[in-house]
């Protein structure tokens, strides 16, 4: 966090989170098929493509309206095992999935909120193809919610049951292929009060909220399995939406980067309203460009494209002035116009002259555009029907620029943790019954039950530590999403608690920094490989050979000990070993022990080596 907690409130920083977490069961949502497996591919494709209803087509201050306006087509891979005519909205929906209900009531209850008498199934509008449907089921599970965290109560004002939408295989700017394997899956969204005070807290809350569903043990692990949403304002800004949040670690900083901009924004709204800022109506340029040598330009006039302009006055100066890292407000509009399918945009605060536009060309052009000494102007060239969208989509956007901030649905530029424009924010979702689904009726004193037998985190860290026996681990694997894992193991060992916890906590995350897959390895399979030391084949040098290994091969945990001789040399044999090199002549202790672990460094447990050649150097003398 850049600054002090007072002065996010001096800027009137505002901040909610949306939280998304997949549920761990063995069914979809509303269908048999599978929730957690990889479906093998079938060759059957599905393809969509979405047409806004509404009359104004043109508005592109609707998400609807802007996303058709890319006119992408959507196609739909479908897999064996984990997809069904549900899901390509082929049948209705069989009955919402009674495992997932249960799950969403203890999370209801952990967070404190109430239930309705009725569950009702709704379908939420989605402009973004992710849904074959054009629309994801989702229903109210909890209200009036909240969550303690250092003394201060967060209001959770709802509680959401839905349905995971698509994930996206590829895409480019006229197809997106998305695969149907999660589609369905049933997912949680627990959203917050906007009363978050700083990008901290929101760090803290968004942590807090991923423990607080861990300790139910059901909801699934791993990469992209719950996701963050976090809607951020300041005064005189808009509220934005970043989605997309995976590393918590930097939530901070990209909240710090995305307030940066907005007061960039509202500094330049303010500049522009005081040069009484214009944006002027579309010329075609082409001919000015008729022999440029200009390569884009060139390029797109000889296939037939045209070259548009537009003024901008009293922008001089400002569509080039920097709002983030490496990015300026013509970035912005750039971004806008590309939705329009052109490359991007050239303006007059750019180096034109290094795009190869000549001096007569750009006299020519602000001539015919009146460009006085304040202005700026924009370029945008391509084929005709594109570069009208695009010039209409960037207009709109430096339009808004005297205004102040747009509303925007944003993603994240992971390499420089800023956020970047996906699309308008929609208009508040519009919802609608679910015909098809009956209304569930909720039994209350069944919840009262379950409220009974709530997991408290305090609880939970007294038995971890019990276990474990060292308080930073406990409070690390409290945080981290491995805990899952380790009631899971633990569970089965039933011993090495400590073990077991910095291996997930630390042993995995040194292996994946070496490029090991190590979400390709189960926890079935760990659970094998501790199995195998508590029996004692193996030493604990031996499972970073093991966990390298079953990513590549696929091959068994036990086959792996044979093929690469991890097999534990203890006792008797380890005995022979000391003595055979006692008997060689070497009587200090610390060589005996460097000399063998020189040759059986995985195979041999210091401790057991240390005790042997002990007692035999004593016996010895
Ligand atoms: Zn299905």
């Amino acid at each position: 966090m850049k600054y002090e907690k007072d002065y996010y409130q001096k800027i009137g920083f505002k901040c909610g989170l949306e939280i998304h977490q997949r549920l761990l069961t063995s069914e979809k949502l509303f269908c048999s098929c599978s929730a957690n497996k990889e479906g093998e591919k079938l060759p059957i494709k599905i393809e969509r493509t979405q047409r806004a209803v509404v009359g104004e087509l043109g508005e592109i201050d609707k998400a609807t309206g802007f996303e058709s306006m890319k006119g992408r087509r959507f196609i739909y891979n479908t897999y064996n095992d984990t997809s069904c005519l549900v899901e390509i909205d082929e049948e209705p929906p069989h009955e919402v999935n009674r495992e997932a209900l249960e799950i969403s009531y203890l999370i209801a209850a952990i967070f404190n909120a109430s239930l309705p008498d009725e569950i009702e199934v709704m379908r939420k509008e989605v402009v973004d193809g992710s849904d074959p449907s054009a629309f994801q089921r989702t229903m109210l599970i909890g209200y009036n919610g909240f969550l303690e965290l250092n003394g201060r109560k967060i209001n959770i004002p709802s509680i959401f049951l839905e349905e995971e939408s698509s994930g996206i295989e590829s895409s480019d700017s006229e197809v997106v292929i998305y695969n149907v394997n999660r589609l369905g899956i049933p997912l949680i969204e627990i959203d917050t009060d906007p009363e978050i005070k700083s990008p901290d807290e929101a760090k803290e809350v968004a942590m807090r909220i991923g423990t607080l569903l861990r300790l139910t043990g059901k909801v699934q692990r791993g990469i992209g399995t719950i996701r963050q949403d976090i809607n951020v304002s300041i005064k005189e800004g808009a509220r934005i939406e970043i989605k997309g949040f995976q590393e918590l670690e930097t939530i901070d900083e990209i909240i710090d980067n995305e307030i940066e901009r907005q007061q960039k924004l509202i500094e330049i709204s303010k500049k522009l309203k005081e040069r009484k800022a214009e944006v002027g109506e579309v010329i075609d340029a082409t001919d000015i460009f008729s022999k440029t040598d200009a390569k884009i330009i060139k390029s797109i006039i000889e296939k037939k494209g045209v070259v548009l302009a537009t003024k901008l006055s009293g922008f001089k100066g400002l569509v080039g002035m920097e709002i983030n890292p490496d990015r300026r407000l013509g970035s912005e509009i750039s971004d806008y116009a590309k939705i329009g399918g052109v490359g991007g945009i050239i303006h007059s605060d750019e180096d034109l002259k290094g795009y190869g536009i000549s001096e007569e060309e750009i006299n020519n052009l602000c001539n015919r555009l009146g460009i006085k000494e304040n202005d700026a102007f924009i370029i945008i060239a391509g084929e005709k029907e594109k570069a009208e969208k695009a010039i209409s989509l960037a207009r709109y956007r430096a339009e808004y620029a005297i205004k102040g901030v747009p509303p925007e649905t944003r993603g994240i530029d992971p390499k420089k943790n800023i956020t970047k424009f996906l699309r308008p924010l929609p208009g508040g979702a519009r919802m609608y019954p679910e015909t098809d689904e009956k209304p569930i009726i909720v039994d209350h004193k069944h919840y009262e039950e379950i409220k009974k037998n709530v997991p408290s985190i305090e609880a939970i860290e007294s038995k971890l530590m019990n276990e474990i026996g060292n308080k930073q681990i406990v409070e690390e694997l409290i945080r981290s999403p491995k805990l899952q894992d380790y009631f899971y193991i633990a569970e089965k060992i039933k011993s090495d608690y400590q073990l077991i916890a910095t291996t997930l906590l630390q042993k995995m995350k040194e292996l994946k920094r070496l490029g090991i897959e190590v979400e390709k390895i189960s926890n079935d399979t760990l659970v094998c490989i501790f199995e195998r030391y508590k029996d004692r084949i193996i030493t604990k040098q031996a499972f970073e050979p093991i966990i390298s290994a079953i990513p590549k091969s696929c091959v068994d945990v036990d086959k792996i000990i044979e093929e690469q001789n991890l097999i534990r040399i203890s006792g008797d044999e380890l005995i022979e070993l000391v003595r055979s090199e006692i008997e060689k002549g070497t009587k200090q202790k610390s060589l005996i022990v460097s000399n063998i672990m020189s040759r059986y460094r995985l195979n041999i447990d210091g401790e057991e080596l240390n005790n042997i050649v002990d007692v035999l150097l004593k016996v010895g003398k």
